[in-house]
Order: structure tokens, then sequence, then C-alpha cells
């Protein structure tokens, strides 16, 4: 009876796969494969649990002063979303300054500093009143981005995953639990670059909230546990070179450090 509901279980798995389907969220099948790939997971404060990343989102020009500075429209203009693949992820823990890598192909590598909603509840439509409440956990993030690239691919209206969607292009840090730091509706945001002030500004200042995003979001993708949102940088974005060093804040979380190397 056992060995039947397995073998059961695979082949409709094997059927949803050859038919394109990814069944997603249900408990772990007994599949093998041929080797393994890595699994992105992000450490969480205070707990030996780790958080299991789906899907990594990102809202473009969500500060007024920064839409202006990308040469935006910055009135209130629908969000625009993107993604990052989940192995974009570089765990930087507090009190470190991690080795962040100078990626190839650009001559121009922008900072973007940016608060990070985790989530551990899904769905569609979510209307903005209970948006909060898929949230899981927030972070302190570094959007990072071949900003040569992303304009010059912009330019020739061609999609710019190579500006911003590259290997290890989404350094953050530890999660801190929501029901432990309330929501981050304002508070303080900045990034120094060798000791020196670069971006500073107010979480508030957001065009569209964490809880608006999510809502929007989820009118344009069934979201899920594991999906995390990069929200946003505000104004000031700029360039590294190696050697630099990144120091980022926001209130109430722990400082990210990362050396571009
Ligand atoms: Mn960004």
């Amino acid at each position: 009876m056992h060995r039947r509901a397995l073998f059961q279980t695979s082949a409709t798995l094997g059927l949803g796969a050859l038919a394109g389907c990814a069944s997603a969220g249900a408990a772990q099948p007994a599949v093998k494969t041929p080797f393994g790939v890595p699994a992105t997971h992000v450490p969480i404060m205070g707990s030996d649990m780790v958080f299991p990343v789906r899907r990594i989102y990102c809202i473009g020009r969500n500060y007024r002063a920064h839409a202006i500075e990308m040469g935006s429209n910055p009135d209130r203009e629908p969000p625009f979303f993107f993604q990052k693949p989940t192995d974009a992820i570089q765990n930087v823990a507090p009190g470190q300054v991690a080795d962040h890598p100078y990626p190839t192909l650009t001559k121009n590598y922008h900072y973007e500093v940016e608060l990070v909603a985790a989530l551990h509840k899904g769905g569609r439509n979510i209307p903005m009143a209970s948006a909060l409440d898929h949230v899981y956990a927030y972070a302190l993030g570094l959007d990072m981005t071949r900003r040569d690239l992303q304009r010059a691919m912009g330019d020739e209206k061609k999609p710019w995953e190579i500006g911003k969607s590259f290997d290890k292009s989404a350094p953050i840090g530890p999660l801190h639990l929501a029901s432990q730091t309330g929501a981050f509706a304002s508070g303080g945001i900045w990034l120094k670059v060798n000791g020196a002030f670069k971006q500073s500004a107010d979480l508030g200042q957001m065009i569209w909230s964490v809880a608006e995003q999510i809502a929007k979001l989820s009118e344009a993708f069934e979201l899920m546990p594991g999906d995390i949102i990069y929200s946003g940088t505000p104004e000031n974005v700029g360039p590294v070179v190696r050697g630099d060093v990144i120091e980022c804040h926001i209130d109430r979380l722990p400082n990210l450090s990362v050396k571009i190397v």
C-alpha cells in the first residue's frame, strides 16, 4: 500500500514535470536526482532555523528622489518589479565585513541599500489591510547593480537581467522576526562608503509601502512562503571600486558591511 502510494506520487510528479508544471509547497517527494544543487537560506536571528528562499522580488524606483535621479516620473506611477535569482543571495553576518566580489563586465558598479521583507504566507490578490500578516521577518539588504549594463539594456529596450540579476548581487543580513521588530513603516535608512554618508533617508519616504508592495505583487504573481521582497532604495546611489567598504543601516536592525574585492 505504502509503496503503491509512493509510486503514484512519483508518477504524478513525473507527468507534472513533463507538462512543465511545478508542484510547489507540498512535502518533499522521495525523488532521486543525479546530483545535488545548492539551496538558498538566510539565517534567522536568535534561531537555529534558517529561512528557505523561494523567489527574490525587487521593486524599482520606490523613493521619489531616486525615481528622479533615475530619470523617471516621480509621480505615483504603478510600482514595477523585477526578480533576482535566489542564489544571488550573499549572507552577511552582523559584525562581519564580508568580501564582496566586484562583478565581471561592469565599469560602474552601484550600491542600493534596501529594507527586505521575508514572507511566510502567500496568496493571490492579498488585501493591503492584511498584507503585513504575510511578513515573517525583515532584514537589511543591498541590491547591487551593474548600472552601466542596466542602463545600456534599458536604452535598447532589452531585459536588464545582466545589470541586476547576477551572482551575489543580493547581500543580506540575518532575518529579524516581525513579531519582535514590528513593522518598518518609518525609521532611518543610510549607507556609507569608506565612512562617508552616501545615502540617507527615511523608510516613511517609500512611495509604495511594504503592505502595498505585497498587495500589488500578489496581483501579478501568486506569492508563496519563502518569497522575499527588496523594497527599493533611496536617492544618491553611486559607484564603488575594489577596496571600498560599504556599511549600511536601518534603525532597529544590525548594520551590514561588505568590502569590494
Ligand atoms: Mn533596488
